[in-house]
């Protein structure tokens, strides 16, 4: 049997289990040149979408994330974002979160793409018909942390406001009129997880909204932060929390990190997501090389 009947036959089995299943038109014979998108992901993706562990973690960071919000309202010097400087004790607080495997878990068309070994031009399809399909559960612990979150108050009395910061990209889609349909998905999606508030519309910023909303989402956190005292940040990629990490090396990734060494934990909270992220575009196309030749970093502060 050939890997793509496997694949198909997989599908099938997993025909009554919403969250995997694929058409089999949709399995591809190949990728020519390229390697399958998300090669060698499967116990990652497994990882996160069984094990006990992955959603012990994330509880356990969100948990801690309401400790570290807790903290930092009741100190109106405390800001979560580096190029928030001069005096900000007066601004209402913010967290600002991003959403891919940081709030909506996307594991399962991880599992597609995968099962149905995609190919790298594929992507961009595959991935909008899941963002349409408006179904990514939560990452465990995040809708109970955004609920509480916007519960909570600073010592003046103003409430806690949750932007949403997200690198899902508005773009057309063949039969839909809006101008940005993966907007209408996503606050589809999240209200369907019970976190609608009255200014949702505006919470959730869009890479592509506004023409100055690019991948790098230095712009939109600096816009936030010019009413609100961004309080903490949420996510599952260096570039969540640091700007111009995506083209760096290793080595400078490390560096970027050991800059901000106090503020992981307390002020910064990352999800772990193994399945994909600027931590394995550093490594290159061939991860046999990549593991060859890889070593464990040193703790910040430390040399050898
Ligand atoms: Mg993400």
């Amino acid at each position: 049997m050939s890997k793509h009947l496997i694949a198909a036959t997989i599908l099938i089995a997993l025909a009554g289990c919403a969250t995997v299943q694929m058409r089999i038109d949709e399995v591809k014979p190949g990728c020519g040149a390229d390697r399958p998108f998300a090669e060698g992901g499967e116990r990652a993706t497994l990882w996160i979408r069984t094990s006990a562990e992955f959603r012990a973690s994330a509880e356990g960071i969100y948990r801690s994330a309401l400790q570290g919000l807790r903290q930092g309202l009741a100190d109106a010097t405390w800001s979560a974002e580096a190029t928030q400087t001069g005096d900000i004790s007066s601004m209402p607080p913010a967290v600002v979160m991003d959403i891919d495997d940081t709030v909506l878990d996307n594991s399962a068309p991880q599992a597609r793409m995968l099962l149905a070994t995609a190919c790298p031009g594929d992507f961009d399809v595959l991935w909008d018909a899941w963002v349409a399909e408006r179904a990514a559960p939560t990452v465990p612990g995040a809708t109970a942390f955004i609920r509480a979150a916007r519960e909570m108050k600073d010592p003046q009395g103003r409430p806690v406001r949750v932007f949403l910061i997200t690198n899902r990209a508005c773009g057309t889609r063949p039969g839909v009129t809006s101008a940005c349909p993966q907007q209408d998905d996503t606050l589809a999606n999240l209200r369907a997880l019970g976190l609608d508030t009255s200014t949702l519309d505006d919470d959730l910023m869009l890479n592509g909204e506004r023409p100055e909303w690019v991948s790098e989402k230095l712009p939109r956190r600096q816009l936030v932060a010019r009413d609100y005292r961004i309080v903490l940040n949420v996510g599952d990629d260096l570039a969540d929390f640091i700007p111009d990490v995506r083209q760096q090396s290793q080595v400078e990734r490390e560096q970027a990190r050991c800059r901000h060494h106090g503020w992981w934990g307390a002020r910064w909270f990352v999800i772990p997501n193994p399945m994909y992220g600027s931590w394995q575009r550093v490594l290159g196309p061939d991860l046999d090389a990549a593991l060859a030749q890889s070593s464990i970093p040193s703790a910040c502060g430390e040399t050898g």
